[in-house]
């Protein structure tokens, strides 16, 4: 402050002004133009008193008339005495010297620039109010402190760059963060402090060399390595002498963006995952709404159940899709209400199966919000119409046994007498003196004896379980099938034709292989219900796949023939075209049977107008070498 003030005094070289005001020759024209000036004038004699006053003098000093030609100086503003200003004056006055001063004058709080003048009778004042000027400085400086402050409260790192880029501000948390390593960057060249900015395609050099270059401001995200070792966001403003750098360390938020994406990701695998299970959950799975009972959401076990692909099935009610009025009015009385339904059997018929009695276990649990209001009910529905069936036919298989065990034990219990009257006719035939006719009757009884010795002993062989594999030939096991049937054969006016060219031994489960046996037959006489032809052959024949050497049975009839339907389904289990009389069974057990012989159990068949009819192959190897139990 002191050396701008010596530097003003010696410049201080009087004016026209002051030159014309110095020869104190006031003219009117001259205080017509002093009063124009925006600056303040006083004149002042040697005793202190104020001479003239011009308009602006006399407003910055707050004089009026009477305080002219009358009042001394400091008289006039006696807080000026003893001051810096009275030092001046008297200098002025006693040294005819220029002095140039800016003071404080409290009583008016003004803040005035003067250059007080030696002129002839006195001194002569220049001045003006600068009150506002010091305030505007004040303020800047005051701006900038607050700034300062600011820039070291505040948690982004702030560093200016000149146009050298060297530093020429740093604040606290710049410092914290840059000068991780203990160096100083004040003054230094930032591409000489981080030579590991300066690459091919850095970041850094593209976007601070546009903001200085080019003044625009830029911003970008970019990772830093050693010594700093993280992710910073910096953010670059052109600055009249060179640019402002905030940048922020988002190394942490860079990690937890990272956790939360791979957190997303888990969860939507999660989440993918679960729909997977739902959708192919292999129980019925669906969501109604708890009002209309409305399918909000379903699963493709339930889709297939109802019969109705899901997405036709979304909106439905389940009124829509059951027959019997029993679900819905569980829902209502029961579920929505907020009871759990568990494990509850149900048999219905669907609107797309009419006819048919299904069986479903069903799970119906209420879903509530936070106010225990039902808002849903989710259902899970197994559906057991085939279980029940199972249970059905194993009660029918059972019962079939149980007149199994009877059969042979009637035989076993038949065996003795029937001996016993082979004997007698025996000795009867022998009696002498019969007539010719009894004796032809007496044959005649004698033959249908046989014939019952035959069918008990076969029935007991029938029934006997072997466990053991045994050798037999195709016309022991063609003719024993056939002899059990020969009533109903001929009963149902079915002409049999039997052939075997074969003696070859087959080691097989007879029982078992009689029971296929068994079925084929009885499958073929159940479809010539009006009579027909069936023909049996048995013949050497080798596996055309395997190679394998084997007989061939086949059992060919003239009956209706089966739909390419039948054809396609005929080894599901309790797949049947005859209701009551059947329970599709035959031929599911039959190829598991010939599977675990290793042979073979083809069909073919034609429902034609003239040639309709059936025939089935069946291929056993002679010799097979997996066959167990
Ligand atoms: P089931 O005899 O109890 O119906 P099977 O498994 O023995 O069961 O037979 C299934 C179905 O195959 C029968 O219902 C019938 O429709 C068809 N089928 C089998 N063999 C013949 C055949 N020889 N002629 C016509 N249809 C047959
Ligand atoms: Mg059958």
């Amino acid at each position: 402050m002191k050396d701008v003030e010596d530097k003003r005094k010696s410049e201080a070289r009087p004016s026209a002004l002051e030159q014309a005001v110095m020869a104190a020759d006031v003219t009117e024209d001259l205080r017509w133009v002093l009063d124009k000036l925006p600056d303040g004038v006083l004149f002042m004699d040697r005793e202190w008193r104020i001479t003239y006053a011009n308009e602006m003098g006399r407003k910055i000093s707050r004089l009026h008339p009477e305080d002219l030609n009358g009042p001394t100086h400091w008289e006039l503003f006696p807080a000026a005495v003893g001051t810096e200003q009275e030092e001046r004056y008297r200098r002025v006055m006693e040294q005819r010297v220029t002095e140039e001063l800016e003071f404080f004058y409290p009583p008016f709080q003004v803040w005035i620039h003067l250059r007080a003048v030696p002129i002839s009778g006195g001194m002569a004042v220049i001045f003006s109010d600068v009150t506002e000027l010091h305030h505007a400085q004040d303020d800047a400086a005051k701006l900038t402190q607050q700034l300062q402050r600011v820039f070291e409260a505040t948690s982004d790192g702030v560093a200016v760059l000149n146009r050298e880029w060297r530093y020429t501000y740093l604040n606290r948390r710049a410092k914290e963060i840059l000068e991780r390593d203990g160096r100083e960057l004040l003054d230094q060249n930032l591409w000489n402090m981080f030579p590991e900015t300066v690459f091919e395609g850095s970041a850094y050099v593209e976007n601070f060399y546009r903001t200085m270059n080019d003044g625009v401001a830029t911003a970008f995200e970019a990772y830093y390595p050693a010594p700093l070792n993280g992710w910073f966001r910096l953010e670059a403003q052109p600055s009249p002498d060179g640019i402002v750098l905030f940048f922020r360390d988002i190394t942490r938020s860079k990690q937890y963006e990272a956790e939360l994406l791979a957190e997303k990701a888990e969860t939507e695998r999660q989440k993918a995952e679960l729909e997977a299970v739902y959708r192919t959950a292999p129980v019925g799975l669906a969501l109604f709404d708890a009002k209309e009972f409305r399918y909000l959401r379903v699963n493709d076990r339930q889709s297939e159940v109802v019969g109705v692909r899901p997405e036709k099935l979304l909106g439905m009610r389940i009124e829509d899709v059951v027959v019997a009025p029993a679900v819905p009015n569980l829902f209502r009385e029961r579920v929505s209400k907020g009871e759990t339904i568990r494990d509850m059997l149900y048999e219905t018929e669907l609107r797309t199966r009419p006819g048919e009695v299904r069986a479903f276990n069903v799970n119906y649990s209420p879903i509530m919000d936070e106010a225990g209001e039902v808002r849903a009910i989710s259902a899970a529905v197994l559906e057991v119409t085939q279980l029940r069936k199972t249970e059905k036919a194993l009660l029918q298989s059972e019962k079939l046994a149980a007149v199994g065990r009877l059969a042979s034990s009637i035989s076993h219990e038949i065996n003795n007498p029937l001996e016993a009257v082979t004997n007698l006719l025996y000795l009867v035939q022998r009696v002498g003196g019969l007539p010719e006719e009894a004796r032809s009757y007496l044959s005649l009884a004698q033959d249908e004896l046989v014939r019952v010795s035959q069918i008990a002993t076969q029935t007991l062989r029938f029934h006997r379980q072997a466990n053991k594999p045994t050798h037999v030939t195709a016309a022991q096991l063609v003719d024993a099938v056939l002899n059990l049937f020969a009533g109903r054969l001929l009963n149902s006016g079915i002409h049999v034709e039997a052939g075997y060219s074969t003696a070859a031994l087959i080691l097989c489960f007879e029982n078992d292989i009689r029971q296929v046996l068994n079925n084929l037959i009885s499958n073929a006489m159940d479809a010539m219900r009006t009579g027909g032809r069936l023909f049996v052959r048995a013949h050497d024949a080798v596996d055309p796949e395997t190679g394998v050497v084997g007989v061939r049975i086949t059992v060919a009839d003239t009956g209706t023939g089966m739909s390419s339907d039948t054809q396609r389904r005929l080894f599901e289990p309790f797949f049947t075209t005859k209701d009551l009389n059947g329970n599709g069974l035959g031929l599911w057990i039959s190829r598991q049977i010939v599977d675990r012989h290793c042979g073979r159990l083809t069909f073919r068949s034609k429902q034609g107008e003239v040639l309709h009819g059936t025939v089935s192959a069946l291929f056993l190897p002679c010799e097979s070498t997996e066959l167990q139990r």
